[in-house]
C-alpha cells in the first residue's frame, strides 16, 4: 500500500516508557499493575520505608485499535477472579461489572433431537464460584482504573510496524488515518505517529498482526509447536420478563457438529438473557465448517429450541482463540519486548478459560517493566525475568496441566477420551509428552469431494428454517447486531496474495472455505469477468469483525489480515 506522506507532512514522535499494544484483558491489567507498582514504589520512599530513589512520572501507554475500549472485546465469558483478586482486591467496592456469579453447571451430549446430561460435571466444566462476564464490559471497566492511575489509553490507533534497532524493539508506528481505496491521502488525512518505546508489551489477542511480524522476524516460534486456534460465535438472546434464572454454565458436545470437533455453551445472565455460544476447532479437515451457521443450526436442537423460545437475538459476535496452549507459546521476551496473553498462547483450552490467564501474564509482565525501568535496562537480560516469572505462575501450572490436551482431542472426541483421561491422572503428560501438532490449521483441510460426497451440505437435514431477524439469522443480519464499520473509501485491510488460486483451485476443489468460516460475510464468490469461467472472489472488508479466522484458516494462506484504518471493526457493548 501506498504509505508516503504528502508533501510538507511529518509524523509526530512521542517518547513513551512502557508502551502497550492492546487494550484487552492482558495490556489493562500489565497498565494498571505497573502504575500501581511505582505508586507503591514512590510512596515506600515517601515513608522511608524504602533507601530508594524515587521513580519519576512514567509514560505508559495503551494502544487500541477499537473506536473505544471494550468495542473489540469477545470471549465466552466465564471469569476466574484469582488475577483481578490479585490485580484490584477492592474490585466489587469499584463497580467491577461482573454479570453473575455461577451457581449451577452441567453438561449435557446432544444426539440430533435427544439431550442426555451427564450425571456429573467433568471437572473441567466445574464452573461454580466463577462468574459470567461481558468482556466488553469488564474491559471498560478496567480502562477507567487504568486512566485514574495516570494511564493514557489511545483507542482508534491500531499499531501497523514495530520499530527496530538491529533486533532490538524501540517502538512501534501506528496507522495513517484518512487514506482512500488506493491509498491516497484524503482532506482529513492523519499521520500516524511513532511512539519510540523503551519497553513494548505485546497484548494484541488472538493472532495479533504485529507480533506475527514479529515473532517471523526475530524468529521466536523456532522449535515450539505450531500456533493453533479455534474459531467461536455467540449470540445474546433476551428472553421474556421474569423466564431466566441468572448463573447458570451448561456446556454441550455433539449436535449441530458433525465433520469438526468442538462444542457449545450456553450461559445465563441478569436481565433475563441467554448468552448461546458454539466454538471448533480450526484444525478441522472440513472446508465448510460455518461456525455462524452451525450456530443457527443449534437453535433448531429442540433441547435448545425450548430453552429460547419467545426470545429475540439482540449481540452477536465472533472471534478465535489460540489452542495449543503450553507447547505452542512463542520465546516470550527479547530485547525491548515481552509478549503476554492471547498473543502467546495463553489459553487453558481444556477449561475454555484465558482472561485470567492473560490478566496475569499482563501483570508478570508489568513486574518486568517495573524492574526494567528502575534499571533503566530493557534488555533482553533484564526481560528475560518474565520468562522466568511466567514459569514459576499459575500461568505454567495451569497451562502445563493441560500441553498435551489439545493434541489429543484434535484425533477425535470418542478416540481421545482414554488418553485425555490419563492426561488427568498423570498430571497432563499422558502416554507421550510433548506431542507434537503437526500442521498450521490451513494445511488441515481436505477437499470437498472427500468429505461430503455428492450431497454435501445439500443434504435435507442440514436446511435451515429462513432467517426471521428474531431468533433465526443470515450472517449479514448478525453483522448488523455488531454495529462493525469501516470507511468504504478507505485501503481494503485483507490483503489477497493470489486471486487464480481462489478462482482455478480453492473454489472448484473446496468450494472456497473463507466464504464459509468467515462469520461476517466478507467473502464472496462472484462469476469471474475475466473470461475463463469460473468465480473471482469479492472481499466485502467493511463487514470485518477482527475474528482472525482467515488469517487463519485459508487453506492457501491467500489471505494476511492486516489492521485496517484505527477505529474501525466491530463496536461490542454486551459481548
Ligand atoms: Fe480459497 Fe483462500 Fe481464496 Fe478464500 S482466500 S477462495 S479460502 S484460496
Ligand atoms: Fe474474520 Fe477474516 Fe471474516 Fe474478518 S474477514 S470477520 S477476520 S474471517
Amino acid at each position: 500500500m501506498n504509505e508516503s506522506l504528502p508533501e510538507g507532512v511529518s509524523r509526530e514522535i512521542m517518547d513513551v516508557d512502557v508502551l502497550i499494544v492492546g487494550g484487552g484483558a492482558a495490556g489493562l491489567s500489565c497498565a494498571y499493575r505497573i502504575a500501581t507498582e511505582i505508586e507503591k514504589h514512590n510512596q515506600l520512599v515517601a515513608d522511608g520505608k524504602l533507601q530508594e530513589l524515587s521513580i519519576p512520572e512514567q509514560m505508559i501507554v495503551v494502544l487500541e485499535k477499537g473506536s473505544e475500549i471494550g468495542a473489540h472485546s469477545f470471549s465466552g465469558a466465564v471469569l476466574k477472579t484469582k488475577a483481578l483478586e490479585e490485580l484490584i482486591p477492592n474490585f466489587k467496592e469499584l463497580g467491577c461489572p461482573l454479570d453473575a456469579e455461577v451457581k449451577k453447571d452441567a453438561v449435557y451430549y446432544l444426539g440430533q433431537t435427544s439431550a442426555f446430561k451427564l450425571p456429573i460435571t467433568p471437572p473441567p466444566f466445574h464452573n461454580i464460584g466463577n462468574h459470567i462476564i461481558s468482556l466488553s464490559k469488564f474491559n471498560r471497566w478496567l480502562a477507567s482504573q487504568c486512566e485514574a492511575k495516570g494511564v493514557n489509553i489511545f483507542p482508534g490507533f491500531a499499531a501497523v510496524e514495530a520499530l527496530y534497532e538491529d533486533n532490538k524493539i524501540v517502538g512501534v508506528r501506528t496507522g495513517d488515518k484518512g487514506r482512500d481505496k488506493d491509498g491516497n491521502p484524503k482532506s482529513n488525512f492523519e499521520p500516524g505517529l511513532i511512539l519510540k518505546a523503551k519497553t513494548t508489551i505485546f497484548a494484541e489477542g488472538t493472532r495479533g498482526s504485529l507480533f506475527k511480524q514479529v515473532s517471523k522476524k526475530l524468529n521466536l516460534r523456532e522449535g515450539k509447536n505450531a500456533e493453533v486456534f479455534e474459531e467461536g460465535v455467540k449470540e445474546i438472546i433476551q428472553m421474556p420478563a421474569g423466564t431466566v434464572e441468572a448463573g447458570q454454565v451448561i456446556h454441550t458436545m455433539g449436535f449441530p457438529l458433525s465433520q469438526s470437533i468442538g462444542g457449545t455453551f450456553i450461559y445465563t445472565i441478569p436481565g433475563d438473557k441467554i448468552v448461546l455460544g458454539l466454538v471448533a476447532y480450526l484444525d478441522t479437515k472440513d472446508p465448510l465448517l460455518d461456525p455462524h451457521r452451525e450456530l443457527q443450526k443449534l437453535k433448531t436442537h429442540p433441547f435448545i429450541a425450548n430453552m429460547i423460545k419467545g426470545g429475540k437475538v439482540l449481540a452477536y459476535g465472533g472471534k478465535t482463540l489460540p489452542a495449543g496452549g503450553w507447547y505452542s507459546m512463542p520465546k516470550l521476551y527479547g530485547d525491548g519486548f515481552v509478549v503476554c496473553g492471547d498473543s502467546a498462547s495463553m489459553v487453558d483450552v481444556q477449561k475454555l478459560k484465558g482472561i485470567h490467564l492473560a490478566m496475569k501474564s499482563g501483570m508478570l509482565a508489568a513486574d518486568t517493566a517495573f524492574e526494567a525501568v528502575k534499571k533503566q535496562d530493557s534488555s533482553s537480560t533484564t526481560l528475560k525475568s518474565y520468562e522466568t516469572r511466567v514459569y514459576n505462575s499459575y500461568v505454567k501450572s495451569e497451562l502445563y496441566r493441560v500441553r498435551n490436551f489439545h493434541q489429543t482431542l484434535s484425533k477425535g472426541i470418542f478416540a481421545s477420551l482414554p488418553l485425555i483421561a490419563f492426561q488427568e491422572i498423570s498430571g497432563g503428560r499422558g502416554l507421550f509428552d510433548n506431542l507434537k501438532i503437526h500442521a498450521l490449521d490451513a494445511k488441515t483441510t481436505i477437499k470437498v469431494s472427500e468429505i461430503w460426497g455428492s450431497e454435501g451440505m445439500e443434504a435435507p437435514e442440514n436446511k435451515l428454517p429462513p432467517a426471521d431477524g428474531v431468533l433465526m439469522f443470515d450472517k449479514l443480519g448478525s453483522v448488523y447486531l455488531t454495529g462493525t464499520s469501516h470507511d468504504e473509501d478507505s485501503p481494503n485491510h485483507l490483503l489477497l496474495q493470489n486471486g487464480d488460486i481462489c478462482r482455478t483451485v480453492c473454489e472448484p476443489q473446496y468450494k472456497s472455505p473463507c466464504v464459509k468460516f468467515c462469520p461476517a460475510s466478507v467473502y464472496e464468490m462472484l462469476p469471474s469477468t475475466k473470461g475463463e469461467g469460473g468465480y473471482d472472489l469479492q472481499i466485502n472488508y467493511t463487514n470485518c469483525i477482527h475474528c482472525k479466522t482467515c488469517d487463519i484458516k485459508c487453506p492457501f494462506e491467500n489471505i494476511d489480515w492486516t489492521v485496517p484504518e484505527g477505529g474501525g471493526g466491530p463496536k461490542y457493548t454486551e459481548t
